[in-house]
């Protein structure tokens, strides 16, 4: 039975509640009235629930659909403005227990040589991504409890966050690791993460277990009611995500959504972010091997509704996807983006970007400062600021400074002085020229006079050497 508050996975994503809004959807696909007062109830702002969202994602009348485009648009002008938060992945580890179909660290495959980073070399790592201009990361580890147990985890987090180099050092530390305890998850957030990242891949519960068969992550509700956990062990930013290509789009999207309807009504503040990954080429895992994927059109499409759905929620996308699809899909409403990835154990410290222990294949494989100039020129601000975690702007005291409007206040010149941290540290030439008139015409969207000339002042103290400076 249905039921949003329960802490049980099968409760709160309840397969026939999911099964009764796609019929719901179908039904109403074509209902013009129906559709338009949801387009309206959504131009509030306010969101919508999993059954209202899954009628629009179910349409397909073009005008509607274009509608639902542009508030998608307009709905991230006015949350996310023009900033993009930049972020790398790091992994440290591909041991792994887990038998996950789809993945090329599954246990059984011999051919990927396995590989954990020493201390020594996380530190290399970190350096070349600080060299890159990161000031994010979003650490990656498959299940492995004797070689990567928690421990493990949380002393690659101290070195990362000890390391100060040149005029670096890495201020946000998200981790992508397998579901845990809550006492494990009070450890992460007495080790100062910033979001705890963690992929549904299916909430099709039969499919999750035939594409898990083996290992810890076979147990769906263990995973599924993670978020709950790490929300117990005190860590209120949590990223919620989809494998694209595994199960049928709108059953992904609607238990999707009923997850952050869960997350909000048990502890008050839903996901921070949405992560839409699809699919990719691996050592032994062949895409087309899946029924499921999706054209980049539907792709679009989700991610517009992911926008209209949940305003609030940040979103991200990966390297996974082309620059092509990337432009797209910023503009309806993605956040944040990693840019210069390797997806290696240890590829950051070679000079060549290395195949053997990837995940998956990396389809944008542009350098950071190309990334950054792209963005720049298509109207975008990179931004590389950490302030609200550090703060203490997590949780629903991030969303309230949404609901405040004090972003154009805040999160908007926080982005341009570490951009322009970025510009001198780290960009080409053309870079830093592109960049610095961009800040220029960008300090006039500041409304508050008091922060604009406290803004003015701490950029010219960047250029004179000084760092790290935030509202
Ligand atoms: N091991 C952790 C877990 O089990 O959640 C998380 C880390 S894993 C390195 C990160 C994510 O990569 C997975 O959750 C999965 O969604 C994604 N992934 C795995 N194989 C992939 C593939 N072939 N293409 C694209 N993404 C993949």
């Amino acid at each position: 039975m249905y039921n949003l508050k329960s802490m049980k996975a099968e409760e709160f994503i309840s397969h026939d509640e999911i099964m009764e809004s796609l019929e719901y959807a179908d039904a109403n696909k074509d209902n013009v009235e129906l559709i338009d007062s949801i387009i309206e109830k959504a131009k509030l702002r306010k969101g919508l629930d999993h059954r209202e969202a899954s009628v629009l994602l179910a349409c397909d009348i073009p005008e509607k659909i274009a509608e639902i485009y542009n508030l998608a648009e307009q709905i991230k002008k006015d949350f996310y403005g023009n900033r993009i938060v930049m972020f790398a992945p790091l992994y440290l580890s591909n041991y792994c227990v887990n038998g996950c179909v789809y993945c090329p660290y599954h246990m059984k495959n011999k051919n990927i040589p396995r590989k954990k980073l020493n201390q020594e070399e996380v530190a290399r790592e970190v350096a070349a991504l600080q060299d890159m201009g990161h000031k994010r990361l979003a650490i990656e580890a498959g299940e492995d409890p004797v070689n990567n147990p928690i421990e493990y985890i949380l002393e690659c987090i101290d070195t990362i966050y000890g390391i100060k180099h040149k005029n670096g050092a890495i201020r946000r530390v998200n981790v992508n690791i397998a579901a845990t305890t809550v006492e494990n998850y009070k450890k992460l957030k007495d080790a100062g993460i910033g979001t705890y990242i963690l992929f549904q891949e299916t909430y099709h519960r039969e499919s999750y277990e035939k594409l898990h068969p083996t290992g810890p992550k076979h147990d769906y509700a263990y995973h599924t009611e993670a978020m709950d956990r790490a929300m117990e062990g005190g860590i209120d930013d949590v990223g919620l995500g989809v494998l694209f290509g595994l199960e049928l789009y709108r059953y992904e999207y609607c238990a999707l959504l009923m997850h952050a309807e869960h997350l909000e009504a048990v502890h008050g503040v839903g996901p921070h972010t949405i992560s839409v990954p699809r699919i990719k080429k691996a050592d032994d895992i062949d895409p087309s091997a899946f029924d499921n994927s999706i054209s980049d059109e539907i792709f679009c499409k989700i991610a517009a509704l992911i926008r209209v759905a949940v305003p609030y929620t940040g979103m991200i996308i990966s390297t996974r996807e082309t620059e092509s699809v990337r432009e797209e899909i910023i503009r309806l409403g993605v956040s944040q983006i990693s840019g210069g990835s390797r997806t290696s154990v240890g590829g950051y410290a070679e000079a060549e970007r290395p195949h053997d222990t990837e995940q998956f294949d990396v389809s944008d494989q542009r350098t950071l400062d190309e990334v950054v100039n792209w963005l720049m020129r298509a109207g975008y601000i990179p931004s590389f600021c950490t302030a609200c975690y550090r703060e203490g702007r997590t949780g629903d005291r991030f969303m309230s400074l949404c609901k405040s409007g004090q972003i154009l206040n805040c999160c908007h010149p926080n982005a341009l002085m570490t951009l322009s941290e970025y510009l001198m540290d780290y960009a080409s030439k053309d870079t830093r020229a592109v960049g610095e008139k961009l800040i220029e015409n960008e300090l006039d969207k500041i409304p508050n006079e008091k922060v604009l000339s406290i803004c003015r002042d701490n950029l010219k103290k960047i250029e004179d050497g000084s760092r790290d400076f935030r509202f």
